[in-house]
């Protein structure tokens, strides 16, 4: 992930073309533009009421309803589709990439990716999968801001062999955006997301889930008074549906093998509130605050910002 920066006055890419204009792909757009790092962007939506959205807010230069035209003559592609979309849009873009193109994805699963993607890409593309850990629950392109990846990281998970100019291109366009790049194996990826973000969807999507389940005067209540810890149980559980579906669906292992320690713990707790083994919980508890601690101390744990969505969202 080093080398030398290109001259920041330059663009690091003549065309880019963003298959799925939605929350991510947006943003990038808004970044790319920002900080001066395409020559040219294409976009690829695939309902019509999403393409005249772009065209109306001027995200890209062109928007089009097929991915092999948007993607002609691109010098970098960047699947901005739910996770689970990613293999029919690679099959449609593929016949209209140009020799030496990089192609990169957004995606919030990355072992799923790869065996997705890779398989379409013709010899001499270079595929860099990517992963910016930045987001909120909204969605659609009226949804990006241009700061969205700043500070964040965005995690590049380039199989072994993948070409080393390529990786470091993607790595300094999202530099350039304000994120800090690491890269990292995709299996590794997989198991770290599964517990720092997808297990805190799916709690989320279940006391909420639970919540509604309740009788109709609970429910109420459980609203009236949703100031406190299940307010933000609700932002998160009113994530996109069809995004977080395909991120279970495509990162079953890990999310289960998670899902299984999680349990037990789950398990122990209860047993000390059973027991009113205060200690036990306390104990818990205090190493919890530390870890909190920890997380501010890297800076990763959301500032009051302009932007009420930057100040929420932790990123998925
Ligand atoms: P989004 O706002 O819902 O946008 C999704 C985009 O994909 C839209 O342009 C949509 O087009 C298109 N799309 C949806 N289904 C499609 C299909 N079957 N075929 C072709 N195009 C389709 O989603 P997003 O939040 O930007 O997420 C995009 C990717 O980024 C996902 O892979 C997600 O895992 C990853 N990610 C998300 C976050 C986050 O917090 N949201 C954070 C990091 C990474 P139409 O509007 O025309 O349907």
């Amino acid at each position: 992930m080093s080398g030398a920066a290109p001259s920041a006055a330059a663009p690091l890419f003549g065309k880019v073309a963003l298959l799925g204009v939605g929350l991510i792909g947006s943003s990038l757009a808004l970044a790319c533009r920002r900080h001066g790092l395409v020559g040219e962007l294409a976009g690829y939506a695939r309902r019509p009421e999403t393409r005249a959205t772009i065209e109306r807010l001027g995200l890209t230069d062109s928007v089009h309803d097929d991915p092999a035209e948007a993607v002609a003559g691109a010098d970098l592609v960047v699947l901005c589709v739910p996770v689970g979309a990613n293999a029919a849009v690679a099959e449609a873009m593929a016949p209209g990439l140009k020799a030496g193109a990089i192609v990169s994805d957004v995606g919030s699963v990355k072992q799923a990716v790869i065996r997705d993607v890779g398989p379409f890409l013709p010899d001499g593309v270079h595929f860099v999968p990517g992963h910016p850990i930045a987001g909120t629950e909204h969605s659609g392109p009226e949804a990006g801001f241009a700061d969205l990846f700043e500070e964040r990281y965005c995690v590049l998970t380039p199989p072994p062999g993948t070409d080393e100019a390529a990786v470091e291109k993607v790595a300094e366009l999202w530099r350039r955006c304000g994120a800090r790049v690491e890269a990292m194996e995709a299996a590794h990826h997989d198991k770290v997301l599964a517990m720092t973000s997808h297990l805190p969807h799916l709690i989320s999507y279940t006391i909420v889930g639970t919540a509604f389940d309740l009788a109709e005067s609970e429910r109420g209540e459980v609203i009236k008074y949703a100031a406190g810890g299940f307010r933000d149980f609700t932002r998160i559980a009113g994530s996109d549906p069809v995004m977080w579906r395909d991120i279970f669906l495509n990162n079953r292992e890990a999310v289960l093998e998670i899902l299984q320690r999680f349990g037990e713990d789950l398990s122990r707790l209860q047993r000390a509130i059973r027991w009113g083994e205060g200690e036990a919980l306390e104990d818990l508890f205090q190493r919890t605050r530390e870890i909190r601690r920890g997380v501010i101390q890297l800076g990763q744990a959301g500032t009051f910002d302009a932007r009420e969505q930057k100040k929420d969202g932790q990123g998925d």
